[in-house]
């Protein structure tokens, strides 16, 4: 399969649309992005890699690394982590706080806000040094010592975080929470605000194309059975309420954050990211979405 002719293809169709949707707006720093910048990359698992428009600009992954902080904690938990945080589509927006009352402060799933603060909850109580720790941990797998926090966007955060507030103390006062909320917030805050481009992006998820070994150094991320299950969690939760909607359209494991990236992975073939800020009412990318689904149309390639 040609991937780099259909990718100009695709990227030249999609960059011409307009872009509907706005930048998210409720994290100031965010807002600041230019709507513009639209970039592609793929890894492929036998070494390919090709990239269009913006792919070498960092940018905030914001929710993406949800996935992240979920693997580092599956690698210390192992499968007790199901008994602090569930795995079935919420069917509700991000920042819900609402199904938490009937289920008694254990979130749906690990990439709902809720379950991101349960899972770096966890990640606090057993790392020496957590912000350290985690960002090491990220270099590590992506081979890549470029990635980074940004402070100005965590803090930028922090200061709206009303709704963050809100739902880590109420899932505190189910004794869900073991640290201080303020400590698991700010620690939510850095990993929400790590920054990598669509290159970065797409050569780190590549192991989640390969059974959870790097192909490149070839080092086991996570073994075969939880790399199916992140999987599994990515294609049926990643994109907010509209993960029926990716799985109809793009029909690949995957996950958005609200500063307009998304990373998909097409097992035993690629993984691929794509940037593009404007945030369709769910709160994925407009253009990231379009992009990605003429892109499965056209590769013929599908896991269904
Ligand atoms: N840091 C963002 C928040 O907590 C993440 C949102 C997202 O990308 O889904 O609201």
């Amino acid at each position: 399969m040609n991937f780099e002719d259909l990718i100009i293809d695709v990227y030249r169709e999609v960059e011409n649309l307009e872009g509907k949707g706005e930048t998210a707006s409720y994290i100031p720093e965010l807002s600041k992005v230019d709507p513009s910048k639209f970039g592609v990359h793929i890894s492929t698992i036998n070494g390919g890699s090709f990239g269009a428009g913006d792919f070498e600009e960092k940018f905030s992954i914001q929710s993406i690394s949800k996935v992240l902080s979920l693997i580092l904690a599956y690698r210390i938990l192992d499968f007790e982590i199901w008994n602090r945080v569930g795995v079935e589509p919420s069917g509700t927006a991000f920042n819900s706080l609402f199904q938490l009352e009937a289920d008694q402060g254990i979130p749906r799933n690990p990439f709902l806000n809720a379950g991101a603060l349960v899972v770096t909850d966890i990640l606090l109580s057993n790392l020496e040094n957590p912000q350290d720790d985690f960002i090491n941990f990220v270099r590590s797998i992506s081979n890549n010592d470029s990635v980074d926090y940004s402070k100005k966007i965590a803090q930028s955060e922090k200061d709206v975080g009303y709704r963050n507030i809100a739902l880590c103390n109420y899932i505190k006062s189910f004794g869900k929470i073991e640290n201080e909320p303020a400590d698991v917030l700010d620690f939510y805050y850095d990993i929400c605000s790590l920054e990598m481009s669509c290159r970065d992006l797409s050569e780190l998820f590549l192991f989640l194309a390969n059974d959870g070994i790097d192909p490149k150094s070839n080092r086991e991320v996570l073994n075969e059975r939880q790399s199916k299950r992140v999987n599994a969690l990515m294609q049926t939760c990643g994109f907010y309420d509209e993960s029926g909607e990716f799985a109809f359209k793009v029909g690949l494991p995957g996950k958005s954050g609200v500063g307009g990236g998304i990373i998909a992975v097409h097992p035993d073939q690629y993984s691929i990211a794509v940037w593009s800020p404007k945030l369709n009412k769910k709160g994925n990318s407009y253009k990231g979405m379009r992009f990605l689904e003429e892109f499965t149309t056209g590769s013929e390639l599908s896991l269904f």
